[in-house]
């Protein structure tokens, strides 16, 4: 299929490869936020990743940073990762583990894959907050979705509701994620809420999306005004992430790992982050000793924390 031969209704975001960090900068393919788009629902960040060797990429090291105005997904199809935050959880992301972290109104967190992980496969997803809970308490949610099954499907509900299921995963705006396998041939309908953007992150194989093909790691996304998803996979099956949401009506202003609503707001808490960080010109060289303030420090996390990058010269402008 050629890039642009996409019929009308779904469109199709290809991945753009992105350096996560640490000192080999693993790899991610990151779909949103891409040019054409910048959510799907509340979701505003999309990266996937693996499968990795992790002898060759180094395998997943990030220090901690700090977050404001979103939540975060950890979701893992192989590997095992651990998450430490400054509201003091400890957390090993395992796969078919839901592991989402509320950033409200600020967070410092690490993610690092575990000695024993040899391969690393997953996916990080952000959800904007609504003004109405944005500037909450920091907070994190640990959850083992019970996998269902039907002909030649399984389906791991992490958000939201699916099939008269509710995830009891706090969530601040209508949403729903799920992680979904398709054998070889199977087709799977699925009632879809009509109020919902709909968006399909193909993990692995081809997915038939509403009757249009989405390439493996391609995010195939729907307008809202539809009841019934079909999915169907070919001849290899298939493993995708289906997210969705009422479209996200505030517009927002989102530059490295703040979501915000002014280039103000995110000035403020690169300028706090940095403050936080800094002792006598220089960065501190263990996250331990970070200086007091909205981003707390990471509770049992000794590698160095990671600066916020040079702002552009241009004021940042807001995404809908
Ligand atoms: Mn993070």
């Amino acid at each position: 299929m050629d890039e642009d031969a996409a019929p009308p209704g779904v469109q199709v975001i290809w991945p753009r490869e992105v350096p996560l960090g640490g000192p080999r900068a693993m790899r991610v393919r990151r779909t949103l936020p891409a040019r054409e788009r910048s959510l799907v629902g509340a979701w505003c960040f999309v990266d996937h990743y693996g499968p990795d060797d992790v002898a060759d990429t180094g395998g997943m090291s990030v220090a901690p940073h700090p977050h404001i105005g979103l939540q975060t997904v950890s979701w893992l199809f192989t590997g095992e990762v651990e998450h430490r935050d400054s509201a003091g959880h400890h957390a090993l992301v395992r796969p078919g583990e839901v592991n989402l972290m509320t950033a409200g109104r600020g967070i410092s967190h690490s993610e690092v894959s575990t000695p024993g992980t040899r391969v690393l496969h997953g996916a990080q997803l952000w959800m904007a907050l609504p003004e109405a809970a944005r500037h909450s308490a920091p907070s994190f949610a640990h959850h083992v979705p019970t996998p269902r099954t039907g002909p030649g499907w399984t389906l791991r509900l992490l958000l939201g509701s699916l099939l008269g299921e509710t995830s009891p995963v706090p969530t601040f705006s209508p949403l729903v994620g799920a992680e979904i396998l398709l054998d070889p041939g199977a087709r799977l309908e699925l009632p879809v809420d009509p109020a919902y953007e709909l968006a399909v992150l193909v993990d692995r194989g081809v997915v038939g999306v509403a009757g249009q093909e989405v390439k493996e790691h391609c995010l195939g996304v729907l307008p809202p005004g539809r009841d019934r998803l079909v999915l169907t996979a070919y001849d290899a099956g298939a493993r995708l992430l289906l997210l969705g949401g009422t479209p996200f009506e505030e517009e927002i202003v989102m530059w490295w790992n703040f979501v915000g609503r002014s280039h103000e707001e995110i000035v403020a808490s690169r300028e706090e982050w940095q403050r936080q960080i800094t002792r006598d010109g220089s960065v501190v060289g263990d996250s331990q000793e970070l200086a007091d303030g909205r981003f707390g420090v990471v509770v049992g996390d000794h590698l160095p924390p990671i600066p916020a990058p040079v702002l552009p010269h241009v004021r940042l402008r807001p995404r809908r």
